[in-house]
């Protein structure tokens, strides 16, 4: 693999163009670019040496100049039932991020991090509990999709719901998105990428200035503005009620689908006041609800609920005349499972 420099961008970081110039600078012809970008997107190569219709000479000075992904170490962890894989990707200057690959009957999804540890707090999540480490760049984000792709993961569909606040590093993230779905990128359909976030107005603010069309996952917690607070800080300058208002404009813009995700606590967030805002907030966003079982950890200070608390819970919802699905666990012996990610920054 080859190794990123500090400061150095990666070829992921780069468009077409730049990679042309690039090429041309150091003595290729510009026409190369489109056979690197080919290797890269379409073959998913992470090795120069492997891109054979390039010359040697071109491919030993390329190896010199910049790397295609910008890992300086991987570590991979698949689950015992081989529904998940984690991979911890180390980055220059011992930082890391984390990503999961999850199986699905019929396809695979990359839950994917924008940013490496999260400055968002939220009491429930380990990433929270570790805090913010850095941004992540462009090829940053796309190297963790090509990696995974280059170790044999078909991944048909994206969550940003790994490390980090997506809507924090919203143009960074954008640009993933633009390369993931644009023919000579990844050419992924746009329909099959979720951004999950926990409300941050700003960020909704720009998808609906810039009229960025994509399917977004809203974390609740817990649907009281009060109790909220206590649980996620964001609630603090990100209102509840002004982040749903947000919201419903940008779907009327859009008509993209809304998830509520909500993660269940035992005795915080699962009684019947919290079940009935809940259901109003579903209903006048036309969401669904996605209901999520806490994967309890030491430093965590919350417990799970029953599974018939849960399946009770999504019952009642059910009879308001609100979608609502139970999203459940898996990779929870890698500690992959959701608001998991963040024990290498924890560890390391
Ligand atoms: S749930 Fe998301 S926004 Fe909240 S701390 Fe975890 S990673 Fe950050």
């Amino acid at each position: 693999m080859a190794m990123a420099k500090k400061d150095v961008k990666t070829i992921l970081d780069l468009s077409l163009s730049e990679l042309q110039n690039l090429i041309k600078g150091n003595g290729g012809k510009p026409f190369v670019a489109k056979q690197v970008f080919d290797w890269v997107y379409k073959k998913k190569v992470i090795n120069f040496d492997d891109m054979t219709n390039l010359s040697k000479d071109l491919r030993e000075k390329l190896k010199t100049i910049i790397p295609i992904v910008p890992f300086v170490n991987v570590e991979v962890l698949p689950s015992s039932d081989k529904l998940a894989t984690k991979y911890i990707f180390e980055l220059e200057g011992h930082q890391f991020i984390e990503a999961v690959v999850l199986v699905e009957k019929k396809y695979k999804t990359l839950c994917i991090s924008s940013q490496s540890g999260c400055p968002v707090d939220c009491k429930f999540c380990l990433t929270g509990y570790a805090g913010f480490k850095k941004q992540l760049s462009l090829g940053e984000i796309l190297g963790q999709l090509l990696y995974v792709m280059n170790d044999g993961h078909a991944i048909t569909h994206l969550v940003y719901m790994g490390m980090g606040e997506p809507l924090l590093n919203v143009e960074t993230v954008y640009a993933s998105i633009q390369r993931i779905t644009s023919e000579e990128g990844f050419y992924i359909s746009r329909r099959n990428i979720t951004v999950s976030t926990s409300g941050y107005l700003q960020g909704i603010q720009y998808l609906i200035d810039q009229e960025i069309a994509i399917n977004l996952a809203f974390s609740v917690g817990n649907p009281n503005p009060d109790k909220r607070e206590k649980i996620m800080s964001i609630e603090k300058r990100n209102p509840i009620n002004e982040v749903s208002r947000l919201l419903s404009q940008y779907l009327k813009q859009h008509n993209r689908k809304l998830t509520l995700e909500y993660t269940l606590l035992k005795g915080e967030n699962d009684g019947d006041d919290e079940l009935e805002e809940l259901a109003n907030l579903a209903k006048y966003l036309n969401a669904k609800v996605n209901l999520i079982n806490l994967n309890p950890h030491p430093k965590i200070p919350f417990e799970p609920v029953s599974k018939d608390v849960i399946k009770k819970f999504k019952e009642r919802l059910t009879r308001k005349g609100v979608r609502a699905t139970i999203r459940f666990t898996k990779g929870q012996d890698i500690v992959a499972a959701c608001g998991q990610l963040g024990e290498s920054l924890i560890k390391k």
